[in-house]
């Protein structure tokens, strides 16, 4: 893994080309990996200039570090030199710059707000700004929060708590009527009981030391009144004098941006090989953990690697596409599977690989803007994915089988380099025989001269056979994923036939 290969960095198939939100990723350096980033943070060298003395910085202060060869950023209160990283930086030198010399915690948020900062630029902390440029995250004051919601025409969330002899109910009111399980993720880790409800762009939370100690809960939704129940069992059947101690952001209803990624370990239950290089991962969330990942969202995966936190987006899957396919019900929201492709020289994915059953990774609240209203209508849906770029098409797929009812056709178009690439192949096949209105059809860019099927890159040959509507004026949904260079040349080429943006949707992160 420590090899750097002599190749441009990233290579052209390499996962740190892909973009954020659509940005393009410029060639690193040799040398200037994320990997030899975290060697030179480890090699005790003085990266801030200061020698480990902490400053208080005024704005001032911050104004005159703005040139590449001395650039001073804020991120959230915090300043860092990052002079040093300029060269590391993915998104290139000019993309740091545009923040050089003020507070970037915006133009950081936009573009990868669950970037781990804290860890991979502890050695270029400078200190803290005299005064804040910057509200810090979930602390919004309450005048702004206000004012915004005013503007939506949205009120806040509130809560209320009550008890019986054995149990304790929290109810939320959200006054939302399309509130489901999915909106709810409860988390009770050591003393901190932690409810986040997500209505649209913002977050309700609810965080307390509980004042007695329980022995599970559960969770039920109202959704016509857009009412949350969490039950409490109490351990002792004792009367409850208040509900707890409040803890950060408690009873604060803030955009989900400013939320921060709440984290919980999770236990690698088992792995599997799928194809050559990608595993089905079964990961187990914690037994005091209320959390469901929405259709079309994806989650972090965040680990430990030599002393710093790595954080990358994993989509989750079912455990396979029949078994939910025919038990759509049977949904055991324990287990998280994730299929992974394991990049030999990657930085993350060995390091999970090398997990033994029984370890922990720390999993994030789901993230996304894939949104399944989207859907209600649909009646032809087109999934294009390239590699590992079909994880969120497994429980798309799924639900459109399952819950649109006036859905025709579902056809998937899925593109790999050789037939041993293909992920659950037998499986799609099968599918495609069982259910009449499902379609697969393999496109290879690199096979053996055995291979009958189609072949090459995506391209306006391969599309216009793909998408025949099943009727000239059919409801649309056109799904699109895998590397960047694909997916953007996919939509380029999706808009060259006339479809719509609301008619297509891209997987980023
Ligand atoms: P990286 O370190 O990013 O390296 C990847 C590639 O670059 C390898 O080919 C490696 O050989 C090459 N490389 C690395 N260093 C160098 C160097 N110095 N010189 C030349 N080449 C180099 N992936 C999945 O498998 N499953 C998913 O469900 C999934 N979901 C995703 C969801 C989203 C929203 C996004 C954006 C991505 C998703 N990915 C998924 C991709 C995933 O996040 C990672 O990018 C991927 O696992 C690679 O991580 P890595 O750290 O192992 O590899
Ligand atoms: P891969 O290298 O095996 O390539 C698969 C296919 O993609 C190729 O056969 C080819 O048809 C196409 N392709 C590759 N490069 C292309 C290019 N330059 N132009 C046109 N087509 C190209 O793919 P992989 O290693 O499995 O990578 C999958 C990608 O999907 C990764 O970049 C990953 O980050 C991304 N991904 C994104 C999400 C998301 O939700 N955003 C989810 C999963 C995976």
């Amino acid at each position: 893994m420590l090899n750097v290969p002599s190749q441009s960095f990233p290579a052209p198939s390499s996962q740190q080309r892909v973009s954020a939100g659509g940005r393009s990723k410029v060639p690193l350096k040799q040398g200037r990996s994320l990997m030899d980033w975290i060697r030179l943070t480890k090699s005790g060298k003085d990266l801030t200039g200061l020698k480990g003395r902490l400053i208080e910085v005024t704005e001032e202060e911050l104004k005159k570090h703005n040139k590449k060869h001395d650039c001073w950023i804020c991120i959230r209160g915090f300043v860092y030199n990052v002079t040093p990283y300029m060269e590391y930086h993915p998104g290139g030198e000019d993309e740091l710059m545009r923040a050089a010399g003020s507070d970037g915690t915006d133009l950081f948020d936009q573009v990868h707000r669950w970037v781990n900062y804290e860890s991979m630029l502890k050695e270029c902390l400078v200190g803290r700004m005299a005064v804040k440029p910057a509200v810090p995250k979930g602390m919004l004051p309450k005048s702004q929060v206000t004012d915004t919601l005013a503007k939506e025409g949205r009120s806040s969330p509130s809560y209320d708590w009550f008890q019986t002899d054995s149990l304790v109910t929290i109810v939320i009111y959200t006054k939302q009527k399309d509130i489901n399980l999915d909106s709810v993720i409860v988390d009770h880790q050591d003393d901190s009981f932690r409810a986040e409800t997500l209505i649209k762009d913002y977050s309700y939370i609810i965080h307390i030391e509980l004042s007695h100690e329980i022995e599970d809960f559960s969770v039920r939704v109202v959704e016509n009144v857009g009412k949350i129940e969490i039950v409490l069992k109490k351990k002792e059947n004792t009367s409850w004098k208040r509900l707890g101690h409040p803890l950060e952001n408690h009873n604060s209803f803030i955009p989900k941006k400013d939320t921060g990624l709440y984290y919980r370990k999770c236990q690698l239950i088992s792995k599997e090989d799928v194809t050559h290089d990608t595993k089905l991962f079964c990961l187990m969330l914690p037994p005091s953990t209320h959390f469901q990942v929405p259709v079309g969202q994806h989650v972090y995966l965040k680990l430990t690697i030599t002393g710093t936190e790595i954080v990358k987006p994993y989509t989750p899957v079912s455990d396979s596409l029949l078994s939910e396919f025919k038990e759509p019900v049977l949904l055991n929201n324990k287990y998280i599977y994730f299929l992974i492709k394991i990049y030999p020289t990657g930085l993350f994915t060995p390091e999970l690989d090398q997990l033994q059953i029984g370890d922990f990774v720390s999993i994030s609240n789901p993230e996304g803007n894939f949104k399944i209203s989207q859907f209600q209508e649909l009646e032809d849906l087109f999934l294009l994915a390239a590699g590992t770029g079909f994880t969120p098409m497994v429980k798309v797929l799924n639900y459109a089988l399952t819950n649109i009812p006036n859905l025709r056709k579902v056809k998937l178009m899925f593109f790999n380099k050789t037939e041993d690439d293909i992920i659950w192949r037998s499986q799609l096949e099968k599918l495609a025989f069982k259910d009449k209105r499902f379609d697969v059809e393999f496109v290879l860019s690199a096979p053996t001269s055995e291979w009958n099927g189609k072949r090459g890159h995506i391209s306006p040959d391969l599309l216009s056979e793909f998408l025949k509507r099943s009727s000239d004026k059919s409801e649309v949904l056109i799904c699109i994923c895998g590397p960047t260079p694909f997916t953007e040349q996919g939509i380029r080429l999706l808009h060259d036939r006339n479809f719509s943006e609301e008619e297509i949707h891209s997987f980023t992160a």
